[in-house]
Formats: structure tokens, sequence, C-alpha cells
């Protein structure tokens, strides 16, 4: 059966690379093309799941491939054409394939990241939205800090704006948040008190 919330993921991402592809340069185009000739490794246009698996990366599962190969195969004809390899591309070159730190899906549509762990973890703590909602899980940092990326992309541009700028636009929690963050990082403090930061921001 198909778990059409995945396909409307994957077809986000196949658009992203669609885009990607018309405005890429001609090394990138030629570049695209080769990581096509080597999955199709018979040449024949096609690739096919026994190719595709012969082919990516060895860190993923058997069982990860396919279904990765699976979504990936927009019009369910068994084989992956060009156009829908770019959306593998894509991901491989430039997002890395991540998984949730619970339930262990691959995560191809939004999903949420802890923000303590991406400032100061080697490894982040990512979350599917289905394990975000259930709230069954154990993590050292604060609920607060689980952002979806919109949310995220969000606080790096306040952080763009100069500190003043920030201070006299104080209306927004976001601003505000940005304003405290940066005494705390003043007074050296900042990882135990962001996560207080965000939770008594988020009661308002
Ligand atoms: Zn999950
Ligand atoms: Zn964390």
């Amino acid at each position: 059966m198909f778990d059409t919330n995945k396909v409307s993921e994957m077809d986000g991402i196949r658009r992203i690379a669609r885009a990607y592809y018309a405005k890429a340069s001609e090394d990138e185009k030629n570049s695209m093309q080769k990581f096509f000739n080597t999955l199709d490794s018979n040449g024949d246009g096609k690739v096919t799941l026994g190719e595709f698996n012969k082919s990516v990366s060895s860190s993923l599962s058997d069982e990860n491939k396919e279904s990765i190969f699976r979504q990936l195969d927009a019009n369910g004809d068994g084989t992956l054409d060009f156009d829908e390899v770019l959306a593998l591309y894509y991901m491989e070159e430039k997002v890395e394939i991540v998984k949730c730190s619970e339930c262990s899906n691959l995560l191809v549509g939004p999903y949420f990241s802890c923000l303590m762990c991406l400032e100061t973890n080697p490894n982040t703590y990512d979350l599917c939205c289905a394990c975000y909602q259930r709230g069954k899980f154990v993590h050292n940092h604060s609920f607060d800090c689980l952002l979806d990326h919109h949310s995220l992309l969000n606080l790096l541009r306040d952080r763009h704006q100069s500190a003043d700028a920030a201070i006299t636009q104080t209306k927004s929690k976001w601003k505000t948040a940005l304003a405290a963050f940066e005494l705390a990082l003043s007074i050296g403090s900042v990882s135990t008190t962001l996560c207080t930061i965000l939770s008594c921001l988020s009661k308002h």
C-alpha cells in the first residue's frame, strides 16, 4: 500500500531537485549524468531495484534502500528514470539522509530537530512528526528545544539581524529569546540557560 504522506513528501524533494537541475552549471549537470550512469550499470536508461541496491551507500540496509527506491519511483513502474534519480542525487549531495532518532524512519519530509543538539553536539537529534506528536521519547534537552525547520530558519534569520535591531524590535517572542540568548552568551551559561528561556517564552 502507498503511504500517501510519504509520496507527497518525496514529491516535494523531486520538485526541489528538478529546480536545482534546471539552474545547475554544465559541470554539475555532467556530474548528475555520471551519477545516473553509475546507477544504470547496463546503460539502458533505467535503474532497476537490483542496480540501485548495488550502487547506493552501503550504510543503508537493503530494506531502507528498497523503501527509498519505492518512494523515488514516482510513476510506480518499478524502475527509476533520470528525473526520478535526480531526487536521490539531491538527497546524497545536498542533504544527508536523516533518520528519526526514535523510530528510525527516513526523514524525507518536514521534521523536528533539537536546537541544543544542533548547537552543541556532533550528532543531531531529529524526530519525525509522528514521534514528536506522540511525545513518548526520552531526551536530555527540554521539549521546547525541539523545533520544526521553518522555526529554525526563522531563528537563523533573526540571528543575522544586528543585536540592536533585534532589541529595538522586540515584539515577537523569538526576538526576545534571541536577546536573552545573547545575554546568556555574555555571561557564559548558554547551554543551561537556553532551554529555560525557550520554555518560559512558550508559556506566554
Ligand atoms: Zn519517528
Ligand atoms: Zn538535544
